[in-house]
């Protein structure tokens, strides 16, 4: 396991001689620094690109005007005489362009934390406080330290963190320990000079602060010079890629625009169990398509609120996380499909 501090990590060398681009190291620090191995190699090649794009002064004005000219009015007649404001994540964004009905009922359901959505939360704690910290703190040491900060916190999850069972925090140290261990693995040990930071906030308020959007970035490195592109957003993903994935960063990448005026320069979706990431480059294009996205799922979001339409039915492999879905044929039918495809499919 490499064991790391970006506190006292110089920087990160290359074995293969090939360029590290914007994350190369100075000559001095190359001979103190440890050894990349494949996986963290392929990294700082896919990451570390000198490639900086310049960007428009004016986008984030221009971004911000299309998008309250194209929500104001139906914000407007709905909010007007309300102390209402609509809050848009990636994760509602996701769900409004997928199966309406979910998403309705999502909401109506009342939110229990349980071992599964807890990991995640538990382990960008252990990352945020593995991207901060001095000295070397393994894996384990970063995970009982976030279950920790998070049992003693005024949130939610502090309650369940202090009501579960031996077994049952051993459980859930367990798949963060695994989560961050493969992290530190995987990931080239992270300089100070590229800008780490953990559980970046974004947002961006619009219509007279009657709609927010918002979002935590899992990871970023590097930082935009005046126009020119230089931000690194980061995901940390367990399980295999989803198209969803992209559209998330998409999403943050124009949060962050709105938010410093110049965009990103790279998205990158890490998936560690497979210590791969798949990236794309942000580019005035994917921002407006992005812009438009967000407008379409606002629609949609006043309209199920109003309840001025029956929400569409959209069956996909997420059925068989659907809270309602026991009770909808549609869902049934489409996994039993797909579980009969699956058998013929492997049947030889
Ligand atoms: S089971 Fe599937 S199709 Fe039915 S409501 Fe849930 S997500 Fe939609």
């Amino acid at each position: 396991m490499s064991e790391h501090n970006p506190a006292d990590t110089a920087a990160s060398p290359n074995p293969a001689g090939r360029s590290q681009g914007s994350f190369s190291p100075t000559p001095a620090s190359v001979s103190a620094a440890p050894r990349l191995n494949p996986a963290q190699q392929q990294v700082m090649d896919e990451l570390g690109s000198t490639d900086r794009p310049t960007f428009r002064d004016d986008l984030r004005d221009h971004l911000r005007f299309e998008l309250e000219e194209s929500i104001g009015q139906a914000v407007s007649d709905a909010l007007a005489d309300t102390e209402q404001t609509l809050f848009l994540s990636k994760h509602k964004l996701g769900m409004l362009h997928g199966c309406e009905a979910r998403f309705v009922a999502e909401e109506q359901a009342e939110f229990a934390w349980s071992v599964p959505s807890a990991r995640g939360t538990v382990a960008h704690k252990a990352i945020e406080l593995f991207v901060t910290r001095r000295g070397n703190p393994s894996p384990i040491e970063l995970t009982e330290d976030a279950m920790a900060r998070l049992e003693a916190d005024n949130r939610s999850i502090s309650e369940f963190i202090q009501q579960l069972d031996e077994a049952e925090r051993a459980d859930l140290v367990g798949k963060v320990n695994n989560f961050v261990s493969t992290f530190i693995e995987t990931f080239p040990p992270l300089n100070r000079k590229w800008v780490p930071v953990a559980e970046s906030r974004v947002r961006a308020d619009l219509c007279s602060d009657k709609v927010v959007l918002q979002g935590a970035i899992d990871l970023s490195l590097g930082r935009a010079r005046g126009n020119e592109a230089g931000k690194v957003l980061i995901d940390l993903k367990t399980g295999k890629p989803h198209s969803s994935h992209i559209e998330d960063l998409r999403f943050y990448a124009l949060l962050e625009t709105m938010k410093l005026g110049t965009p990103p320069r790279l998205l990158v979706n890490y998936y560690l169990e497979a210590g791969q990431p798949r990236t794309e480059k942000v580019t005035e294009d994917l921002l407006w398509s992005t812009a438009m996205r967000v407008v379409d799922a606002i629609h949609k979001l006043l309209d199920l609120t109003a309840g001025t339409r029956e929400p569409t039915i959209t069956a996909s492999g997420v059925c068989r996380f659907c809270p309602i879905l026991d009770d909808c044929e549609t869902g049934l039918a489409h996994l039993q499909d797909s579980s009969t495809a699956f058998t013929l499919d492997n049947s030889d």
